[in-house]
């Protein structure tokens, strides 16, 4: 079997390492744009690919994403509508991912930002304490990575609540919503909101003015899902107007951030660059090898993404 790694952002092959050519039992890997033959390409690694990218492969049977989400993938004109296309599920991410979440919800509780900048001015002033449990906070994705997030906050003792598209058993400590009305329900009890859904027509723009006008005053914001789900616009006019006391933004509609957008130098975001939590190459490599199995099995790879909902 012969696989091609596609990307036009990131050289996946030095990304991904010897150690991951090696353990690629059986299947020769090669770089797209490749000269060879491309009727063996079975299949694909890929991230960002190019819009033709998959053009020349005509048995292609699986795309492997390197992390969580697929809309890069699925964004992609020449993907046939038949490919299974494949998410990791890393474990060791979500954690990361909580332990990010959790350092700005309690960043928030805490005021750091405050004592940063009384700090600047050498100025000595308590700012008062709140406790967890009166900081509700709520997760939008109740999926792999919102799970660990929400039982972890759980844990930490904020009240935290979790919205997803189906409706979910109950996690120990986290209220859980779906639907139009549950968002309603949840974004009038909230005042942290963290975003860990994945990009998809419904999802995209979810981060605006109506949303923001729902949520506590002061409330603040957490977007770690994809650029695309925040209207950048209705942010600047919610912390302008006090709606939100602040955010910590980690990925964007353009990445990386433009060279003097507005958020840089904003006094209450926190801007760090698509940084939140990255899947092992242990795991892209465990994701690759099931996939390949799957192939030559006859079955469907695990981590198919749905192709009709796009996650
Ligand atoms: P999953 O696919 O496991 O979970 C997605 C969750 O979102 C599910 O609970 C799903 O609901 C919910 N959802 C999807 N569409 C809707 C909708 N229209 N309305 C309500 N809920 C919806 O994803 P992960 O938890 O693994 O990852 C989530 C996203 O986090 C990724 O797609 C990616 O965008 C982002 N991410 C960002 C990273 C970073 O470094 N900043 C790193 C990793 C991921 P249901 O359960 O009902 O299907």
């Amino acid at each position: 079997m012969r696989c091609v790694l596609v990307s036009k952002s990131l050289d996946l092959r030095f990304y991904l390492g010897p150690q991951f050519m090696r353990a690629a039992d059986r299947i020769e890997i090669v770089s797209h744009p490749h000269e060879g033959p491309a009727m063996d390409v079975r299949l694909a690694v890929a991230w960002h690919p190019p819009d033709d990218a998959f053009e020349r492969y005509p048995n292609l049977q699986a795309v492997c994403s390197i992390g969580a989400g697929v809309d890069n993938i699925l964004a992609c004109p020449s993907l046939r509508p038949d490919v299974d296309v494949i998410r990791v599920v890393d474990p060791a991410q979500a954690q990361m991912m909580s332990g990010f979440v959790a350092w700005h919800v309690i960043g928030h509780q805490r005021r750091f930002a405050t004592y940063q900048a009384q700090q600047r001015e050498e100025r000595w002033q308590r700012l008062g304490q709140r406790r967890a449990q009166d900081v509700p906070v709520s997760i939008l994705g109740f999926g792999e990575i919102g799970r660990r997030v929400a039982a972890d906050l759980a844990l930490l003792g904020f009240p935290v609540m979790a919205w997803s598209r189906t409706a979910k058993p109950a996690l120990q400590g986290v209220r859980s919503f779906h639907g139009a009305a549950g968002l309603d329900a949840m974004l009038g009890q909230t005042e942290v909101l963290v975003n860990l859904l994945p990009l998809t027509p419904e999802t995209r723009g979810i981060l605006n003015r109506k949303t923001f006008a729902r949520m506590y005053r002061g409330g603040y914001l957490i977007q770690v899902g994809r650029g695309e789900h925040l209207v950048e616009v209705d942010l600047l006019a919610a912390l302008e107007d006090g709606q939100l006391a602040g955010a910590a933004l980690d990925v964007f509609a353009t990445e990386p951030l433009a060279p003097r957008h507005p958020f840089w130098r904003h006094p209450r975001i926190v801007v760090t660059p698509h940084d939140a939590c990255e899947v092992s190459v242990e795991a892209i490599g465990a994701t690759f090898r099931a996939t390949a199995e799957a192939i030559r099995a006859g079955r469907r790879p695990p981590h198919s993404i749905n192709r009709q909902r796009g996650y």
